[in-house]
């Protein structure tokens, strides 16, 4: 029988080890956190995308008396840049999320679903969408949405 290993490369780092688009995508999406409508979780998240004009598209999560209709803030904030610009490719993806009036101090990941919308995102542009996951103690960065979504389902597997 084969096996098969699948592994992600992540870089660990703190906010100043980064450059400054990248510390200035983090502190945006930070500051988006503090938009969230999360009176169900108390969990505010806030999203930062970069497109590759340089613009930064902000969002965060919009929860919902009926759970299932709310919305994360990484598909707000992917929507919302999508819909205003629907020529440019986002470059990055900043994620921070803030619980009980602190930020998390491990990286806060995206849901399978926004990971599944951002890697749509990233065939539909054929450009890799950098994410960079805030964490007060330590960030972490990944290269494309496919590293964090391994066995992918996309438009190919449509044939
Ligand atoms: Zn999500």
């Amino acid at each position: 029988m084969e096996e098969k290993i699948l592994s992600t490369r992540i870089q660990v780092c703190t906010p100043e080890e980064l450059d400054a688009r990248y510390r200035n995508l983090l502190d945006q999406a930070k500051e988006a956190a503090a938009s969230a409508y999360a009176p169900y979780s108390g969990f505010h998240v806030g999203t930062a995308v970069l497109l590759e004009n340089g613009e930064v598209f902000s969002g965060s999560n919009q929860e919902n008396s009926a759970y299932p209709s709310g919305l994360c803030a990484e598909r707000v904030a992917l929507f919302f840049a999508n819909a205003q610009r629907p020529q440019l490719a986002p470059e990055a993806i900043a994620i921070a999320a803030s619980a009980q009036g602190r930020f998390l101090e491990n990286p806060i990941t995206p849901c399978g679903a926004c990971r599944q919308a951002l890697l749509e995102s990233e065939m539909r542009f054929r450009k890799n969408i950098k994410v960079l996951l805030y964490g007060s103690d330590r960030v972490y960065v990944i290269e494309c949405i496919k590293d964090l979504l391994p066995l992918c389902f996309g438009k190919d597997s449509l044939v």
